[in-house]
């Protein structure tokens, strides 16, 4: 469990808004360092939807350094690599198929055209249900910290130097600091830049995605033993399809990705879609595809993707309000990394948490520039790289779903792509988490200095 606080020890309360991956992180991590956390959560529970998500090394490794007990409740969700690997050859790939030809080979009834193979490390990519971690997160957190049914409406900066929380139920709460974690519709984001600025409002990046979880014992009908419990991309022509095992493998993570011209005028961003909508998108693509959509529930929800792309937030702290996770910086999914930077964020934060605990031990006065300057440094150090990743995402989705892939005299060319890939996946894959806390921790003992 992380420390519990008694009162002689209380330094910060920092107010948390969102309990999803990165709100219930930070909170484990801010706990840790005993500051008193609340977190304050708009649903009535943590049963998100039974959909899968994946964790690279590093951002396990992050995970290990906010807390240990993190990865514990990660691997107690049934967290497993995404390639089952053998003693030969232990490590996760990401592996790129021809998705939309139909080319066969005499006794592979699975075959698929292999585009190409990135090697992304032993466990280089873990993956489980989102559900099952967050309900294992809940666990090690102590319950009087989480609140839900709590829907944040506003957040006044109060003169002595308080945040004011007031909710829909019309409940008020104070905290010395407030950091929204309230995801990509984000509520503070909006008090923080105003309601009518651009960044406050995701944009449409014109790709739907459906989503299921297929029985293990399914999936290897429809794609052979060793794709099913490997993870995969199809690539094709506006469209293409990623599966990956999780759930202790009893459960194959399969998403359909299209491409929609249209603008999406739905205020929500979740519709009901049909499984005919993929059958039409999937028309003429290969025989494994066309097996694994067959498995797709008739009736299924269909997820518009938003990201803040075209109107990225221009800082990410104002006072002594701060944004973190997909408030600041949500990206569309097509390097499986949004939430992983949300931890890297989790990290920093962490890290700056702990030395506004030293600057208030040596200083209690200090309180309120020590927390303006550790989120001035969490800015500086996190803004840049997290919104690269939503300039990379789409990026990687342009290639997927190139026109080329559907015409053979052009194949070479949209192959051309995978080098580039590979760069920023290693960008991904490979942060120097180390260094990030070193300048973090610069930064910060410079700035609080003067
Ligand atoms: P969220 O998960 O959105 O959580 C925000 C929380 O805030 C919610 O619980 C919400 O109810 C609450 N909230 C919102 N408003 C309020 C309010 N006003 N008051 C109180 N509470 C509020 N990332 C990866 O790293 N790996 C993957 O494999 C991966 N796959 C993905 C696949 C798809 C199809 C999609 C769409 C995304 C994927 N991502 C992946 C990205 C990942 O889902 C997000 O980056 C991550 O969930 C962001 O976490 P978060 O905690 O910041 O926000």
């Amino acid at each position: 469990m992380p420390g519990q606080i008694s009162e002689d020890n209380e330094t910060v309360s920092v107010a948390i808004v969102g309990g999803g991956i990165v709100g219930l992180v930070l909170a484990v991590g801010l706990l840790r360092q005993n500051i008193k956390v609340k977190v304050y959560e708009q649903a009535k529970g943590f049963r998100e939807i039974g959909a899968g998500i994946a964790f690279t090394a590093n951002a396990v490794k992050c995970m290990e350094q906010i807390d240990p007990e993190i990865v514990t409740a990660l691997r107690s969700s049934g967290a497993v690599p995404t390639s089952k690997g053998d003693e030969t050859d232990p490590n996760d790939y990401l592996r790129w198929l021809d998705g939309y030809s139909k080319m066969q080979k005499k006794d592979e009834p699975y075959y698929q055209r292999m585009l190409y193979r990135l090697d992304a490390g032993y466990k280089g990519f873990e993956g489980c249900r989102r559900d099952q971690f967050l309900e294992s997160l809940v666990k090690i957190i102590p319950p009087n910290v989480i609140e839900c049914r709590k829907r944040l409406e506003t957040v006044e900066e109060m003169c002595e130097g308080k945040v004011r929380l007031i909710f829909a139920d019309g409940s008020v709460e104070e905290a010395d600091t407030v950091i929204g974690c309230d995801g990509i519709k984000s509520r503070v984001r909006s008090l923080l830049l105003g309601e009518n600025h651009p960044a406050s409002q995701p944009g449409y990046t014109h790709k739907v995605a459906y989503r299921t979880l297929i029985p293990m014992e399914d999936a290897i009908k429809a794609l052979g033993e060793y794709k099913a419990n490997n993870q995969h991309y199809h690539v094709g022509p506006n469209a293409h399809l990623i599966h990956y095992p999780v759930a202790n493998r009893k459960f194959v993570n399969a998403a359909a990705f299209i491409s929609d011209p249209e603008e999406w005028e739905d205020e929500k961003t979740v519709a009901v879609g049909e499984k005919a909508d993929l059958i039409a998108a999937f028309a003429g693509w290969s025989p494994c595809v066309h097996n694994v959509i067959d498995l797709f529930p008739e009736k299924l929800d269909k997820w518009a993707i938003f990201d803040l792309w075209q109107y990225p937030a221009p800082y990410y702290s104002k006072g002594r309000i701060c944004l973190a996770g997909d408030a600041a910086h949500a990206s569309s999914p097509h390097h499986g990394a949004g939430a992983c930077m949300g931890i890297e964020d989790s990290l920093c934060l962490t890290t700056l948490f702990k030395e506004v605990n030293r600057t208030i031990q040596e200083d209690p006065a200090a309180k309120g520039h020590a927390l303006m300057t550790a989120f001035e440094t969490f800015d500086a150090v996190r803004r840049t790289r997290s919104q690269w990743l939503v300039n990379s995402s789409r990026r990687a989705c342009d290639f997927y779903h190139q026109p080329e892939w559907a015409e053979k005299d052009k194949w070479v060319k949209a192959q051309t792509c995978f080098e580039e890939l590979k760069d920023r996946s290693h960008k991904i894959w490979y942060f120097d988490y180390e260094g990030m806390v070193d300048d973090t921790v610069q930064g910060y003992r410079e700035n609080v200095l003067l």
